[in-house]
């Protein structure tokens, strides 16, 4: 990056710190002084909240679409808000122009990393096609409650939250018993060569951590009411496959037999149509468990029955019909994603490929799957291609910790008795990298979120209501204290 476009950015975000923080820095002042480190932090995480929602509504209008990222901006804008609280935040580099960010703060001169919390949150987005949405996706608009803007669930929502958190622990000068971390990555979406991978292989004594809250999990919502807190422990592994069909190029004038395009779609269909068989891990069982009696009877009585010798294979095609999540859970899943064929109108193609978006099921393996499918499609024609960048499986997190207790009891006081539930997420989190360097890693977005709301993540106009946000906050702030400071 050259000088003068370092002082453009320089100049852009002491702007953003200022306009963030000026009109809200009078508000909350009066509140700091006196506040004790261990008391009940509701009031104040409410004012806290309050706060946040400029730094969520700054950190949309920084457009950190990925590709390309760009996170070093939003990297500054956050260690700028950290310092005028009096935290040193160092900003990591990761490639040109992507930075990950993170801060700490000390419970003792020399504390055991294996005790140590960290709060993860990623600075990127996934990009927007600008002519479907009908606000400015980077413009923080604030209409009927909602904060809309590319982020503002995923996952700028969540990395406001912990940065009030943390500054939170900070003004209250609270006494910890473990370090907490603050860490927003980089190149969560693509999860490139500037993403936790290269965090944790360059800078990993600055993160290591034996407890870890990210995304992953949400608050289930049904009939507007908080049903289940789904607390993500393990993931599913992604995979991608190509499948290539060869044949004869020629005149489309005269079709052949061995026209690719043919043996590609049929390849497509029939894969379309498959369904692996269920494999119930430890975490989906304890999951249908829990959820069984939150359903309703007829649903409840299928989930129960999964298992059971002469009715399980009908129950779980119930189960699987009534829900794509339940239905992914349950088994490796194969969605045919991209297809790719063709030159011209009339020519026939030597090579037809689609791409095959495999998300395997961890302690499944990748073979088992590959072979499956060149069975079902049996065509000579036709062969299937591992392509590179396979996930990595990671030992699940445990549900016996410490941690996961006060994540449970937290969530179940402050959703009215709804149940917090291990949840096995069928998308991809930063979190599988740090499960396999040990640290018992959660998912849990704290924000209560409808379905309808849910789904616009990653798709148009993403907005939260800053009604969830605000409670999001302070629920974060309630399972940082319980587990983080010394009561
Ligand atoms: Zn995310």
């Amino acid at each position: 990056m050259n000088w003068k476009r370092m002082v453009q950015i320089l100049a852009g975000v002491a702007a953003l710190v200022m306009a963030a923080s000026l009109p809200v820095a009078a508000q909350v002042a009066p509140e700091r002084p006196g506040i004790p480190g261990n008391a009940s932090q509701t009031g104040y995480a409410s004012a806290m909240a309050k706060e946040a929602q400029g730094w969520l509504a700054d950190l949309i209008r920084i457009n950190t679409s990925n590709p390309p990222g760009n996170e070093q901006i939003a990297a500054m804008y956050i260690a700028g808000i950290l310092a005028k609280e009096g935290i040193k935040a160092e900003i990591l580099d990761l490639m040109p122009g992507r930075s990950a960010v993170v801060a700490r703060l000390r419970s003792a001169a020399m504390a055991d990393p294996s005790k140590a919390l960290l709060l993860v949150a990623h600075l990127d987005t996934v990009p927007v096609d600008k002519s479907r949405w009908s606000v400015d996706p980077f413009g923080a608009v604030v209409k009927d409650g909602y904060l809309y803007g590319r982020g503002a669930i995923d996952d700028k929502g969540m990395l406001a939250a912990n940065l009030a958190v943390f500054i939170s622990l900070k003004r209250s000068m609270a006494h910890l018993n473990r370090d907490v971390i603050f860490l927003a990555t980089a190149d969560e979406e693509t999860g490139g060569d500037a993403s936790i991978r290269m965090l944790i292989a360059k800078h990993w004594e600055k993160i290591a951590a034996g407890y870890a809250i990210n995304e992953g999990g949400n608050v289930f919502l049904k009939n507007g009411k908080v049903q289940y807190t789904g607390v993500q422990a393990s993931e599913k592994v992604a995979f991608n496959v190509a499948v290539i069909a060869r044949g004869t190029s020629g005149h489309a004038s005269q079709p052949t037999k061995d026209n690719p395009v043919v043996h590609l779609a049929a390849a497509v269909a029939k894969i379309g149509n498959y369904s692996a068989p269920v494999h119930l891990t430890a975490i989906v069982k304890r999951y249908f468990e829990g959820l069984a009696p939150l359903e309703d009877d007829e649903i409840g009585k299928w989930i129960r029955s999964m298992d059971s010798a002469d009715r399980g294979e009908h129950a779980q095609r119930v189960i699987s019909d009534a829900s794509p999540l339940w239905n992914a859970m349950l088994r490796d899943t194969i969605a045919p994603t991209v297809l790719t064929a063709g030159v011209a109108n009339n020519v026939i193609p030597a090579e037809a490929r689609a791409n095959l978006n495999v998300r395997l099921l961890p302690g499944d393996t990748i073979d088992v799957v590959l072979n499956e499918l060149k069975k079902l499609l049996n065509d000579p024609q036709v062969r299937l291609e591992l392509q590179p960048n396979a996930g990595l499986a990671a030992p699940p997190s445990s549900l016996e910790s410490d941690f996961y207790a006060v994540i449970s009891k937290v969530v179940t006081q402050e959703f009215g008795g709804a149940p917090a539930l291990p949840f096995q997420s069928t998308w991809l989190t930063d979190s599988a990298q740090l499960r396999l360097h040990n640290v018992q890693a959660y998912g849990l977005v704290p924000f209560p979120l409808a379905q309808e709301d849910l789904r616009r993540m990653h798709g148009d106009d993403e907005r939260i209501p800053l009604a969830a946000f605000d409670k999001g906050v302070e629920v974060l702030a309630k399972i940082v204290t319980e587990f983080a400071v010394a009561h």
